[in-house]
């Protein structure tokens, strides 16, 4: 079959129908030839039978091609970045339980035939309520130290979209996000107004201390040190150029003593006993989503996160924005995660599903195109699958909390590259 495959591609045609008038052409010249001994009866006899016999054919070979497409199929990230590969073999295990049980919630939707809509939505809902995950219970904290989140859902067949941003108080964002999508005329609510939004719909929900979870404020605490820092020595900096204008050659007792205060609060943070991280420092991007196309052939993408840990006050990611972190129409269904900021200036998840579509490309293609073209080394990693039930899951971060299964029952939960 790959080798037919191969052929079409090259000639450029579409599988079967082409040929099917390639073959019926032959025929009827066959046939037509004067010379050939039959009556006139006996040949209409022979073309009608060759050309049933020919459809037959086609015909089979047809539903041969699409038996190997994949019914249903369903991808999820957990979120990418640089995730060390000293994780602690127990916290490996968490993870790929967390992404396990994600799986199998929209593998029970898709299965049974339901959409590919309520499968993404589901899915992301198992890791929402996964502390593991930057999303719902696990959600990083801002730099006030509180939790603002952000989630999406597109509904490929139609277009239709729902996303929220700057929620304190839902227990699950996505599912705001699809009453926005199918209760509202709108596509994006924003903090107050989302809130107001939820308590019109009915969605469960929570205190923002529901997401406060130990892990999140270590990182949180070792982030807020480490921007200190930056303050401090731009600060240090300031002070020494601005004595240089006015006294090149002695240190103002201001400098001095900024020097002085600084080192304390240096030393005091030192000592101040925060234990060795459970989740690595550097590992401060995360966010989930999934990505489905259902039996009916319709695509779908769902989006939901913390944002970045210490991100500022009313600080918007890729991931709300329909087109950026979230995307799906009827070539593919996208969901990213990594460098909000980046992400969102590519609108990169559109990008795939066009470049796909004005280039006649595959998935794979598309989505290398973007992390190699368009994005910088470290910034970004994606999930997709197209309308052919085909799944691709990449990244230019060392890994990716991620898995995918299909109506074959090929099922795959990875962190990092080559696993
Ligand atoms: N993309 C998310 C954001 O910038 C974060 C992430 O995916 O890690 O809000």
């Amino acid at each position: 079959m790959t080798l037919w495959k191969l052929l079409f591609k090259l000639i450029g045609t579409e599988p079967i129908s082409d040929l099917k008038w390639v073959f019926l052409f032959w025929s009827l010249h066959l046939f037509s030839d004067t010379n050939f001994s039959l009556n006139r009866i006996k040949k209409m006899r022979l073309i009608l039978f060759v050309i049933s016999a020919m459809a037959l054919f086609l015909s089979e070979l047809n539903s041969t091609v699409h038996a190997q497409q994949s019914e249903w199929s369903l991808a999820l990230h957990g979120g990418a970045g640089v995730i060390s590969k000293d994780l602690p073999d127990s916290m490996k295990q968490l993870y790929y339980e967390g992404l396990e049980e994600a799986l199998s919630t929209g593998e029970e939707i898709l299965s049974e035939g339901g959409s590919a809509l309520e499968a993404v939505e589901m899915t992301v809902r198992s890791l929402e309520d996964n502390p593991l995950f930057n999303a719902g219970r696990g959600a990083v904290y801002t730099s006030e130290g509180t939790h603002e989140l952000d989630a999406a859902i597109m509904d490929g067949s139609t277009l239709a979209a729902g996303a929220i941003t700057g929620v304190t108080t839902i227990k699950n964002p996505i599912s705001l996000a699809r009453n926005v999508m199918t209760d509202s005329r709108h596509v994006l609510f924003s903090g107050a107004g989302a809130e107001t939004f939820a308590e019109q719909t009915g969605v469960e929900r929570v205190d923002n201390s529901y997401y406060n979870t130990k892990h999140r404020y270590e990182q949180w605490m070792r982030a807020q040190q480490q921007s200190n820092l930056k303050k401090e020595e731009t600060i240090r900096g300031l002070c020494r150029t601005l004595n240089l204008f006015s006294s090149p050659f002695v240190v103002s007792p201001h400098c001095a003593q900024t020097d002085v205060i600084l080192s304390a609060a240096k030393r005091s943070r030192n000592t101040s006993g925060i234990s060795k991280p459970s989740i690595p420092d550097e590992y401060k991007y995360g966010t989930v989503g999934a990505v489905a196309l259902d039996k009916d052939g319709n695509l779908a993408a769902a989006t939901s996160t913390g944002g970045m840990t210490n991100k500022r006050f009313g600080r918007v990611g890729d991931v709300p924005i329909i087109g950026s972190g979230t995307f799906a129409n009827h070539v593919a269904a996208i969901s990213a995660t990594g460098w909000g900021e980046q992400i969102m200036k590519n609108v990169s998840a559109n990008t795939i599903a066009n470049y796909m579509e004005f280039n006649d490309s595959t998935l794979e293609e598309a989505m290398d195109f973007v992390l190699t073209e368009r994005l910088n080394p470290g910034d970004a990693g994606f999930i997709g699958v197209d309308f052919k039930g085909n799944i691709s899951m990449q990244m230019n971060t060392v890994g990716m909390f991620r898995g995918s299964i299909d109506s074959h029952g090929k099922r795959t939960v990875m962190i990092w590259e080559n696993e």
